[in-house]
């Protein structure tokens, strides 16, 4: 009998991995489970145009504007969609779903992905907004009124998208960030405090170096207080402070190591289980482009790179064949839009102990900035701010060839 594969998460990296199965040559069914009722859609859009579409569309609609093309590759994969996978008993291989079904499978793939981590702050929930989904996304552009008073928390990449759309929108803006200036962990302090500039620039108000202490209001938000006694009047209160993985399911699988993600060896097999590969966002894999060190890497580049290597893992393990043993060394590379900035990053910039500032002004960064990062001398990563896209390939290029093997 042919084996059969279950897929668990039904976005990016789950349709990928779906795609490359088929690739693969595994020609058993494959079935894809997700809890959101949608057919996997494209998430970057939704901090980005998605947030800012004008008129009214209905969730429908908005879905149809960044669904994923379906091949024909997948025609006969089965998607069973607004179904949670509560439970995998890996030693039995089935899994049980939120309604009560249960489903049997050869191999397992882990794609679930994250959700976004909230503020453990009591008061209203009205007015409070976070971003992952597309419900998100409609209920946000919902309260981004002209005049709305908005306090984006965290100054992530997603959290400063979000500060520029809604400033896009006519909305007034704020940003609390305890950590520094913006995006500072990945992208630098030089860089960091540049972008800072630009943004208060264009209107965005930051509060650096302080938390949000209370959430005030009675049956909405009405404010928030930060920690030096601050009060920052606010209609909508945006927590963009990070995600969690989505693991609770696998938990009760001795062996398994689900501490931040679902820990992966390089060929993306699940640390102490058979027949058993994560995707996307959720692995936590080493990378010998920079060292043996296992990290999660939440970037839209990474569910692809991911899913073509687990789904040839995975079709081997089930056909008794051994697996490609050639490294698995993905660049990650990310981009972000922001204002009339567009950043672009390849490799690793966030491990870098220092940064050096090739081209570009730091107080003119719509001009075009360009910064590489080093660990202990070795090019861990590139950062473009409004590069041409061809000079952009060329530098992914260069960076790709550049990085030592560990
Ligand atoms: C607002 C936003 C903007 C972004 N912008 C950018 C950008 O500009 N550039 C960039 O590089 N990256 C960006 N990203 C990141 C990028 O979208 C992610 O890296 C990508 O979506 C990861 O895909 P994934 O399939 O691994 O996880 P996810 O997209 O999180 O998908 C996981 C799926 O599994 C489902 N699931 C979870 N638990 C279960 C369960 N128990 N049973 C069934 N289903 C389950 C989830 O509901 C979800 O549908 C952005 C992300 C967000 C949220």
């Amino acid at each position: 009998m042919p084996a059969r594969i279950a897929v668990v998460g039904a976005s990016l990296a789950g349709l990928r991995t779906a795609e490359q199965l088929r690739a693969a040559g595994h020609t058993g069914p494959i079935t894809v489970l997700g809890d959101e009722p949608h057919l996997p859609y494209n998430r970057p859009p939704l901090s980005k145009e998605t947030l800012a579409a004008s008129g009214d569309p209905s969730t429908e609609q908005l879905h149809a504007s960044v669904a994923f093309r379906r091949r024909a590759l997948v025609d006969d994969v089965d998607f069973r969609l607004g179904r949670a996978v509560t439970a995998a008993d890996l030693a039995q291989r089935r899994l049980t779903l939120s309604d009560g079904t249960e489903l049997g499978f050869d191999g397992l793939v882990a794609a679930t992905g994250l959700r976004p981590r909230r503020l453990p702050l009591p008061g209203p929930t009205a007015g409070r907004h976070v971003l992952r989904t597309l419900e998100d996304c409609a209920a946000l552009r919902g309260a981004l009124r002209p005049e709305a008073r908005v306090v984006v928390v965290g100054a992530g990449f997603v959290g400063c998208e979000v500060a520029a759309t809604a400033l896009r929108l006519g909305c007034r803006v704020s940003i609390v960030e305890p950590a520094g200036a913006p995006m500072n962990r990945v992208i630098g302090a030089e860089l960091a405090q540049a972008v800072q500039r630009h943004h208060e620039a264009a209107g965005i108000r930051f509060h650096t170096g302080r938390c949000v202490a209370g959430i005030l209001g009675r049956e909405r938000v009405s404010g928030v207080d930060l920690d030096d006694g601050t009060t920052l009047g606010a209609d909508v209160v945006i927590e963009a402070v990070g995600s969690l993985p989505n693991t609770e399911w696998l938990a009760d699988n001795p062996g398994l190591d689900l501490n931040d993600g679902v820990l992966c060896d390089n060929l993306l097999r699940a640390a102490g289980a058979d027949r058993v590969v994560a995707v996307g966002d959720i692995a936590r894999f080493p990378n010998p482009l920079f060292d043996d060190l296992p990290r999660r890497v939440e970037h839209w580049s990474i569910p692809a790179d991911t899913a073509k290597r687990a789904a040839a893992t995975l079709t081997a393990r089930l056909a008794g064949r051994q697996p490609d043993p050639t490294p698995f060394t993905p660049v990650p590379s990310f981009w972000s839009d922001q204002l009339d900035l567009r950043f672009q990053s390849f490799g690793s910039p966030a491990l870098a102990d220092e940064v050096r500032l090739h081209e570009g002004d730091p107080d003119h960064l719509a001009g075009g900035v360009l910064a590489t990062y080093h660990r202990r001398s070795a090019h861990v990563g590139t950062v473009a701010i409004n590069l041409p896209p061809a000079r952009q390939r060329e530098l992914r290029e260069a960076f790709t060839a550049l990085v030592p093997a560990a």
